[in-house]
């Protein structure tokens, strides 16, 4: 048998089974900042609330304090409520929330053959899970390593493992909705892409290692095969959510498929048990802190600045502490100084344009240093 031949190389030597399609430059500068955007995670420590409780006639079964990892959890957290809610078979179900997770449990359980209304403060493009980043990223701070329990890990497995099965229900859409994409991950000798901060900092749990096999690892780049100037360049496919798109499908399909939804606002659990509906799905997020009178909800502020959208630049790139995501609907900049600490314990929902400035000035740098 004939030899195999050698791989072909590109004239710059990168073997042609690591070559990209052009990784093309994003403008970063302040004069494409065309909106500054502000949220707060629901973080548990224990991980999300997913219990039942009675309040008066009504079943509550909980369902928030996603952390970081909301939109990625979705369809797997919502499944474990859906079948707590739906234990009795009830005709009708209740979900109050309309983000990530509302939205996600109420599709579920109008699947499941209950008759559903969404009760809601505010729908989903002025809920928060609007303002997320929409990178599939399941253990982003989901819990504390040594307050979630023994068990969590295993349900947590589970819950990404759902949802990462749903999100192939979205990919290939007209108007991506959900795609895959590459992230690169930037350094320089002595540094990381995102350096820890001075605080030292809480025990993030990390559960990635459960479910390497879905996404694989990053992985080293070979010199020149990117136009990146740092020395070290690690590169991974990840799913990512364009959220205003996938959030409007989803409104979609839950309308499309008989669910009702009013505008509504709770001042305390008990007015749950006045709704006629005696089966609720609790999902308020951040606002369970005063709904529920949940303490163990601690904030943990992140801020968006948006960049004028791109669609030539398909990529995402970590650096200098400083995430950018290519979105659909504008580039995602965002300072993830200190790494997961930043924001931690911050509930000011107010814009600091200082911060987005000095985002938006490290990816400049970056791209400034770039030979194309
Ligand atoms: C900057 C940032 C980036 C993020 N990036 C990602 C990411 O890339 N990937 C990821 O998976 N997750 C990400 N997250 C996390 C994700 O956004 C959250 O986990 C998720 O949005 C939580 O969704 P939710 O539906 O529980 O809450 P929300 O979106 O806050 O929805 C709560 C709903 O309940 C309603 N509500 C609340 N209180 C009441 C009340 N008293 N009466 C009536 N209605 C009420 C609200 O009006 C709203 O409709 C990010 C978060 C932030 C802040």
């Amino acid at each position: 048998m004939a030899p195999a031949a050698p791989a072909a190389a590109a004239p710059n030597g990168v073997p042609f089974a690591e070559r990209r399609p052009p990784i093309l430059p994003v403008h970063a500068s302040m004069n494409r900042l065309f909106d500054i955007t502000v949220c707060l995670r629901p973080f548990r420590a224990q991980g999300p609330r997913l219990d039942t409780e009675q309040v008066g006639d009504t079943l509550v079964v909980h369902n928030y304090g996603h952390g970081g990892s909301g939109w990625s959890l979705s369809w797997g957290s919502g499944t474990v409520a859906v079948r707590k809610a739906m234990a009795n078979s009830p005709k009708e179900i209740a979900v109050v929330g309309c983000g990530a997770i509302g939205l996600s449990s109420a599709i579920l359980a109008l699947e499941a053959g209950a008759k559903v209304t969404i009760y809601a403060k505010d729908l989903l493009p002025d809920a928060r899970s609007a303002r997320a980043t929409g990178s599939w990223t399941p253990d982003s701070r989901i819990a504390l390593t040594d307050k979630a329990g023994p068990q969590f890990p295993v349900l947590w497995e589970e819950m990404a493992r759902t949802s990462f099965k749903r999100f192939r229900r979205y990919l290939g859409l007209a108007d991506s909705p959900v795609e895959w994409t590459d992230r690169y991950y930037c350094s320089d000798p002595g540094t990381s892409f995102i350096e820890p901060g001075p605080r030292g900092g809480l025990d993030f749990a990390s559960y990635g290692e459960r479910i390497r096999d879905l996404t694989g690892h990053a992985e080293p780049v070979p010199p020149g095969a990117t136009p990146f100037p740092t020395a070290r360049v690690l590169r991974a496919s990840s799913m990512q959510f364009n959220v205003a798109d996938y959030g409007h499908t989803l409104m979609a399909d839950f309308l499309a498929m008989g669910g009702r939804l009013e505008r509504r606002e709770f001042h305390a659990l008990g007015d749950l048990a006045g709704l006629k509906e005696k089966v609720v799905i609790n999902c308020p997020g951040y606002g369970a802190r005063a709904l529920c009178r949940d303490e163990s909800i601690t904030p943990v502020r992140g801020q968006i600045a948006w960049l004028i959208p791109q669609p030539e630049v398909n990529y995402g790139v970590i650096y200098k502490s400083v995430s950018m995501l290519s979105r659909r609907d504008g580039i995602v900049v965002q300072a993830l100084w200190g790494g997961d600490m930043f924001g931690y314990g911050d509930d000011h929902e107010v814009i600091d344009r200082a911060e987005a400035e000095k985002a938006v000035a490290t990816l400049a740098e970056l791209y400034g240093r770039m030979k194309g």
